[in-house]
């Protein structure tokens, strides 16, 4: 599969990045793609796993530095950001991606506090990346911040309620943001990953392989399969980089195909 060919060139030289939510999947695989470019990687995350992802950082020649602790929590966040700067010189780019689905919840059945926590982690802590770093990069003139939102911010289907509405909000933030940063050199993206194997869906995968239906997992993708960590991690080393210049306030999906359709019934083979 593409997601494992990776030419590493150096794209990160020099750089130097915070991703949250870097002790499991999305997060971690970018972690470690950061560092095998040449970034320095500040990886938070409220699981001392982080720590591991650090350590395997360091073991391929990297540079890197874990924080354990809570990415919604602002003075956490603004720490994280003055430990880039204090230990490596500054912040090129910010990865916000940590994020719980807050489960399948019927809507009678939702409450406001499941809401308060879902948006608390997976919106206002994006909000609080996007802004400490940004602080930092606006001095610098240049920057870029990477949010992960989700296909469930596109349209219903793909999470629960409180959850579609907090990646909805993080498409509308980098929206906002990049008209607010006007001016600064600072781009800011969303990245809306389609259904991808990792901690958070693990369930989902293990359900379906102790069934022995896990090739029904994505029968509605026009690629027919789920996607990795790594491959959202190679639209985050794109924004990171140089090479995406130009690209500023825009949600991306990788996802397969999957955000394209309307759902239709698939012939059978
Ligand atoms: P994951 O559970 O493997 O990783 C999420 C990480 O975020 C975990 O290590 C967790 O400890 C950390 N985290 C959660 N809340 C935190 C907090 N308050 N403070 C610090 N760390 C916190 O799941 P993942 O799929 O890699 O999730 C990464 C992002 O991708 C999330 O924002 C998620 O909503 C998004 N996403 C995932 C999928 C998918 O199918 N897996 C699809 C679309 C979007």
């Amino acid at each position: 599969m593409g997601a494992y060919l990776s030419i590493h060139i150096n794209t990160l030289q020099g750089k130097v990045a915070l991703v949250t939510g870097a002790a499991s999947g999305i997060g971690r695989a970018t972690a470690l793609l950061f560092a095998s470019e040449g970034a320095a990687v500040v990886a938070l995350d409220r699981a001392p796993d982080v720590e591991a992802t650090v350590a395997a950082i360091r073991s391929s020649g990297g540079r890197g530095s874990a924080l354990v602790g809570d990415s919604s929590v602002e003075d956490i966040v603004a720490g994280a950001v003055a430990l880039a700067v204090k230990e490596f010189g500054s912040l090129d780019v910010c990865y916000a991606n940590a994020g719980i689905s807050g489960g399948m919840v019927p809507f009678f059945e939702e409450t406001a506090e499941r809401w308060t926590q879902v948006l608390q982690i997976n919106l206002i802590g994006t909000f609080l990346a996007a802004k400490h770093a940004a602080l930092v990069m606006v001095p610098q003139q240049r920057g870029s911040i990477i949010c992960t939102a989700s296909v469930a911010g596109l349209r219903s289907g793909a999470g629960g309620m409180p959850y579609s509405a907090s990646k909805a909000g993080v498409i509308s933030l980098v929206q906002t943001a990049a008209n607010q940063l006007s001016g600064t050199g600072i781009r800011i993206n969303a990245i809306c990953p389609g259904l991808i194997e990792t901690g958070m869906t693990r369930p989902i995968f293990e359900q379906a392989r102790a069934r022995g239906s896990e090739r029904k997992i994505g029968q509605l993708n026009p690629l027919r399969r789920a996607g990795v960590p790594a491959e959202i991690a190679q639209m985050a080393l794109f924004l990171a980089s140089d090479a995406a210049s130009y690209v500023n306030g825009q949600a991306i999906a990788v996802d397969g195909g999957l955000s394209t359709s309307h759902p239709i019934v698939i012939r059978r083979e």
